[in-house]
């Protein structure tokens, strides 16, 4: 049953061939056994799981069950979650339940999806390892001595791992599509404003989005029909109409522009992964698809314009944890000033410290018009290049990450992590969808291919992948042992 994508799943369940029941217990037996070695949960939610599939057996029978009713799905820790722990992968949270349910999450409920539990992430979602995280890090399914991405790294370990069979993500500056890469899966992050922020816990909000990690681009499309929609608790939600994700999946792709910009293959790519990405484009081509070399500038402003945007957003969304209402508060306080100033020494990781005072110094008065207001100046001229592209191709392709996963430890100067982000960062500058899908192996290692598109083009997105996922067979392969 493990091995089984989502829309395998769906129509097992509907077969009779297993109950949900079944599905969830083999799940978190499998959570029992493997995940001492990958460290993917911070929480299992078994309790709520075995009811919520006992539930689903019944709209299965009754006939009120709907697509995705009786199916397992693991939580980023990053979605509030009513009456579960939600820890967002640090101390500050530890103690936290929170008291509602993310959008995302309530969706996902009502379709009668089953909730296995939370997934290990980087703290705040403020990484690319993984090894940021209060819980430890995570481990690549594919090799335990490396890291599987992040901060997105607890949904894709455990995906990888088959502890689940999809997950939800976050992705600020490519915390879907990187793990998703490294650990051989599909990760789409949408449209900013696609898919509703409402209880997913705030790190840089002009950034944030939420999106599925699948096996496959089917059953990514198959996640994102509930999670994509107007919400009117999100200020940012935007109403536009949801297209049916599933039924494009198939289109043509003939005579459609694919744009290769010349920036995303410089000698910062690591050879054997240019090699693969040019295999995955001739692909596309014998699905008469045409290639176009373009170039996107201003790639090179995406890394340090984040680097003052998201620590700027940061400094003001963590502010909030000063442990009077709740979250981690020190012990025997002197004063107010002290229950502050030791509830965030003691409660904040290194890493997150780090973004705070870069962010607040960003922003003081006098630093703001020359570091805060250059970068949103800079912002736009990054996502000006997306704009010009877009009128010459229809998506754009590279690869998502310079190398396949590193060591765990083997980058422990922030410059290198970040700069690890080169591919990822600029699509979240600009506000659009892009997709990572499997394209290939080195030394056992996997790599993805990204696409972006434009605006709410998200259905081409999935179409183009799944394509590709028809005449190849990169998606199936999963990991030795597990
Ligand atoms: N790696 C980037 C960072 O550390 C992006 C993280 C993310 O997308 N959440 O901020």
């Amino acid at each position: 049953m493990h091995t089984k994508t989502i829309a395998e799943l769906i129509q097992g369940l509907r077969a009779k061939e297993f109950s949900s029941e079944e599905l969830t217990r083999c799940y978190l037996d499998r959570i029992k056994s493997f995940d001492k070695q990958v460290n993917s949960f911070v929480t299992i939610t078994e309790e709520q799981a075995m009811q919520a599939a006992k539930q689903a057996d019944k709209r299965l029978s009754d006939g009120t069950a709907e697509l995705l009713t009786g199916v397992p799905l693991a939580q980023k820790d990053i979605f509030c979650t009513s009456g579960v722990k939600t820890s967002c992968g640090s101390k500050m949270l530890d103690n936290f339940i929170a008291p509602y349910d993310a959008t995302t999450v309530e969706r996902f409920n009502k379709a009668g999806m089953v909730m296995l539990g939370k997934t290990n992430m980087d703290e705040f979602a403020m990484g690319s390892s993984n090894e940021t995280s209060y819980y430890g890090p995570v481990r690549n399914p594919w090799d335990l001595n490396r890291v599987p991405g992040g901060s997105s790294g607890g949904s894709a370990a455990a995906v990888a791992a088959r502890l689940a069979p999809a997950a939800t993500g976050t992705d600020t500056g490519g915390s879907i599509r990187q793990p998703a890469a490294l650990c051989n899966l599909t990760g789409l992050k949408p449209t900013y404003g696609r898919v509703s922020r409402y209880g997913m816990i705030a790190f840089a909000s002009s950034l944030d989005q939420g999106g599925p990690m699948t096996q496959t681009a089917e059953d990514a499309a198959l996640l994102m029909q509930v999670m994509a929609g107007f919400d009117q608790k999100d200020s940012t939600s935007v109403d536009r109409e949801v297209p049916d994700y599933s039924a494009t999946l198939n289109d043509s792709i003939k005579g459609l522009r694919i744009g290769l910009p010349k920036e995303y293959f410089d000698e910062g790519l690591e050879p054997e992964v240019a090699k693969l990405i040019q295999a995955a484009i001739q692909e596309y081509e014998k699905l008469g698809a045409t290639i176009h070399e373009i170039s996107l500038p201003e790639t090179k402003l995406s890394v340090p314009t984040y680097y003052v945007i998201a620590p700027a957003e940061c400094s003001s969304n963590l502010s909030r944890y000063d442990g009077v209402r709740f979250g981690y508060r020190c012990e025997n306080p002197q004063n107010l000033e002290d229950l502050y100033k030791r509830s965030r020494g003691e409660g904040f990781g290194a890493e997150v410290k780090r973004r705070i005072m870069i962010g607040t110094y960003a922003l003081s008065s006098g630093y703001y018009d020359a570091y805060y207001l250059k970068a949103q100046k800079l912002r736009r001229i990054v996502s000006d290049d997306f704009r010009k592209a877009f009128a010459e191709v229809d998506v754009i392709m590279g690869p998502t990450s310079p190398s396949p996963a590193f060591g765990l430890g083997a980058k422990s100067d922030p410059i290198s992590m970040y700069l690890s982000d080169i591919y990822t960062i600029a699509v979240n500058l600009a506000g659009i969808p892009a997709i990572s899908i499997p394209a290939g192996f080195i030394n056992g290692l996997p790599i993805g291919l990204q696409i972006m598109g434009n605006y709410f083009n998200e259905a081409k997105l999935l179409n183009m992948a799944h394509r590709y996922q028809q005449v190849t067979d990169w998606h199936k392969k999963i990991p030795a042992g597990f």
